[in-house]
């Protein structure tokens, strides 16, 4: 009997060494700490000793037992933080897509804005940037539209002072560049302009594209060319052009440049004002009264220059039928870009 509780005692040392889940130890406990596990069954079996070994029999018996409950609490406990710390560990999921930071964007009107440019860089053309509160000299003046002309009419300017102003086109970069430097010249000038007008296909503040070209034997041949290259590159080739003359105090011809409505094809939308066509820039070759302002002999040179409405470009591309969602800044609208 003595014989038999320290066999048992060692074996259930052994197995509670070799335990190393926590799993494990319920079934550990049923079978020699249950109610009817190995040392219940050998404290029953004690009855059966001779009277005077039972008390030393039930003694040696229950310190096997309290020894091994100790070994079985210190056991668990191990078990059982070093289980947390695995559950700590599979806390991370290393099979999830990792967390992006949300990537911001280039405004559409920013992505059309490099976009024209890269085009005409591509086609030989500088950019150039210019100021965009502007003197009335550069902004009018030098372009062939003196005080009290008309067309000064059909700007709609903010005035910050008599002679200063905010550009309402991009042109003023004609004459800047013209006077500090000599044909040939091929620049584009993009940026914001400024008018007094609001409606859904006008804001206060818009972006242009300004181009022109100087050069000796230049032709409207020129123009048409590098404007259908441009608009089919921009808009693809399908799409239908159309040169219809118009007028510019410095451009002499000047015409306007038509694209078929991408908005309604063509039948006559809100956008296109019932015409099927929308304009998208105005060009011309450039007037030798121009060339005079800046001390080029008109007799030699001759040049085109043309001018482009960003935000109008990038409705037509993207089929936007209000100017003003460009700038609700609402992230719903700008981020399908
Ligand atoms: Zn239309």
């Amino acid at each position: 009997m003595e014989q038999e509780l320290l066999n048992l005692q060692n074996e259930a040392r052994g197995n509670l060494n070799q335990l190393t889940e926590a799993g494990q130890l319920e079934e550990f406990r049923i079978r020699y700490l249950g109610r009817k596990g190995l040392f219940s069954t050998i404290m029953r079996e004690l009855s059966a000793a001779s009277p005077e070994e039972r008390p030393r029999l039930g003694q040696l018996a229950n310190s096997v037992r309290a020894e091994i409950e100790q070994l079985f609490d210190e056991k668990k406990t191990t078990l059982d933080n070093s289980s947390s710390r695995a559950q700590g560990a599979n806390a991370i999921d290393l099979s999830l897509p990792g967390r992006y930071p949300e990537r911001g964007r280039l405004h559409p009107v920013t992505q059309i804005m490099t976009e024209v440019c890269s085009i005409f860089e591509a086609l030989g053309f500088s950019v150039a940037e210019g100021p965009d509160v502007e003197h009335d000299h550069y902004n009018f003046e030098a372009l062939n539209i003196p005080a009290h002309h008309p067309a000064r009419d059909m700007h709609d300017t903010f005035y910050v002072s008599e002679s200063i102003l905010l550009r309402t086109h991009t042109s003023p970069m004609q004459a800047r560049i013209m006077e500090s430097k000599q044909p040939p010249l091929r620049v584009i000038a993009p940026g914001k302009v400024y008018r007094c007008d609001s409606d859904i296909t006008h804001t206060p503040m818009f972006h242009q594209v300004e181009g022109f070209l100087v050069d000796t034997k230049v032709s409207f041949a020129d123009l048409k060319g590098i404007l259908t290259v441009f608009t089919q590159k921009m808009f693809g080739e399908e799409l239908a052009l159309r040169f219809r003359p118009s007028f510019f105090p410095f451009t002499e011809p000047s015409a306007e440049v038509d694209i078929a409505c991408v908005i309604c094809g063509g039948k006559g939308c809100r956008v296109c004002k019932q015409t099927g066509w929308l304009e998208i820039l105005g060009a011309g070759m450039i007037d030798p009264e121009v060339f005079k302002m800046v001390g080029y002999d008109p007799e030699i040179y001759s040049g085109f220059a043309f001018g482009l409405g960003i935000e109008r470009i990038a409705m037509l591309k993207y089929g936007i039928n209000d100017i003003r969602l460009y700038y609700e800044n609402d992230l719903r609208f700008l981020s399908q870009f």
